[in-house]
C-alpha cells in the first residue's frame, strides 16, 4: 500500500468514515509517491457555481476530472477493509430485496419499505445497525468529498415516491413521472422514431443507493471513482425527473460515449429543445452522458 493510501485510511479511520473533506491534489502519476502527495487540505465549496471558491489547483483537478475517462487515483476517496466487507454484505443484501420485489419496483421503493420487507420476509432477512449506520452515512456524506459537484436533489433517505405519480412505459421495465418526463418521452418517440429506447427512468433512493454501492465494489472502495459515473444517493436526477435513452438493441453500449455516434443522437441534437445533463467536459466531476436526458 503506498503513502498517500495509508494517509487517507488513517483520515477515514479517525473520522469514522469520509468526514474529514479531503482531498489530495493531481499529481500525474509519474510523480506519484510520497513527494507528490504531500498536500492534503480542506476545501470550501459553494452549492451555487461548482467551482466557486476553489482554488486554482483545486479547479485544476475538477477539469482533469472533467475531461479523463475517471479520475485520477490521488483525488481519490477509500473505504478501508472492514468497510468494504461492509459495503459488500450490504451490496447482496439489497440483491435479495430486488430479488424479491422484482427489478421494476426496486426502482420505486422507499428506504422504510425496504426495511418492512427485509422484516417480513426471511429470504431477505433484517439489515444490521452496522449496515444501516453506513447507508446513512454513504447518504449524509457530502459528495463534493468525491469531487462530485451535482446538486443533492433528494434530502432525506426515507423519501418515498407516491404510487399516483408514476407510471409503467410499456416493454421497458422503467417507470416515468406521469407528468414533464412521460410528456418529454413520448415527444421524442414521435420525433426520433421506434429506434429510440427508454433505458432507465425514476430510479427511487434505495435503487440509487444499490447501484452507488455495487459501483464502489467494481471501484475496490474508491468513492470518488465511483461518483464519476454514478451519483451517489441523493444526487441523483433519476430520483425526480430524468431518464436515460439508447438507440433500439445497442444494449450496453447505449451507456457509452458510442451512443453520441448513433443516428438517435443526431437526431436529438437537431431537435434543438433537448438538454443533456452532463455535458462533455462538464465541470460537475460527472462523465459525459449523451443518453442522459435533463427534465425541468
Ligand atoms: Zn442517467
Amino acid at each position: 500500500m503506498n503513502l498517500y493510501r495509508r494517509k487517507f485510511l488513517s483520515v477515514l479511520s479517525a473520522t469514522g468514515l469520509i468526514l474529514a473533506g479531503c482531498r489530495t491534489a493531481y499529481q500525474p502519476s509519474s510523480q506519484a509517491g510520497p513527494a507528490g502527495v504531500a498536500e492534503t487540505r480542506n476545501e470550501v465549496f459553494s452549492y451555487s457555481n461548482p467551482l466557486a471558491g476553489l482554488d486554482d489547483e483545486a479547479i485544476r483537478d475538477q477539469l482533469e476530472r472533467a475531461v479523463k475517462p475517471a479520475p485520477v487515483k490521488a483525488t481519490d476517496v477509500q473505504l478501508d477493509a472492514g468497510q468494504m466487507s461492509l459495503l459488500k454484505q450490504s451490496v447482496a443484501h439489497l440483491e435479495k430485496v430486488q430479488q424479491l420485489v422484482g427489478h421494476g419496483n426496486f426502482a420505486l421503493i422507499g428506504f422504510d419499505q425496504m426495511l418492512r420487507y427485509a422484516r417480513n420476509y426471511p429470504s431477505i432477512g433484517k439489515f444490521s445497525t452496522a449496515q444501516l449506520d453506513f447507508f446513512e452515512r454513504i447518504f449524509e456524506t457530502d459528495a463534493r468529498q468525491y469531487g462530485f459537484m451535482g446538486e443533492k436533489v433528494i434530502s432525506r433517505l426515507n423519501e418515498s415516491i407516491r404510487d399516483n405519480v408514476t407510471v409503467k412505459v410499456p416493454y421497458t421495465g422503467n417507470y416515468l413521472y406521469r407528468d414533464e418526463s412521460l410528456h418529454l418521452y413520448r415527444r421524442l418517440k414521435k420525433d426520433v422514431g421506434d429506434d429510440l429506447v427508454l433505458t432507465s427512468g425514476i430510479r427511487g433512493v434505495v435503487k440509487q443507493l444499490y447501484l452507488f454501492l455495487a459501483k464502489a465494489v467494481e471501484t475496490e472502495g474508491d468513492l470518488a471513482l465511483a461518483s464519476h459515473s454514478l451519483a451517489p444517493p441523493g444526487y441523483s436526477f433519476h430520483g425526480i425527473g430524468d431518464f436515460d435513452v439508447g438507440k433500439r438493441n445497442m444494449g450496453y453500449a447505449n451507456f457509452t460515449a458510442e451512443f453520441a455516434n448513433t443516428d438517435v443522437f443526431q437526431r436529438l441534437v437537431q431537435l434543438g429543445y433537448v438538454d443533456i445533463r452532463y455535458t462533455d467536459g462538464n465541470t460537475l466531476g460527472v462523465r459525459y452522458e449523451p443518453w442522459h436526458i435533463k427534465v425541468i
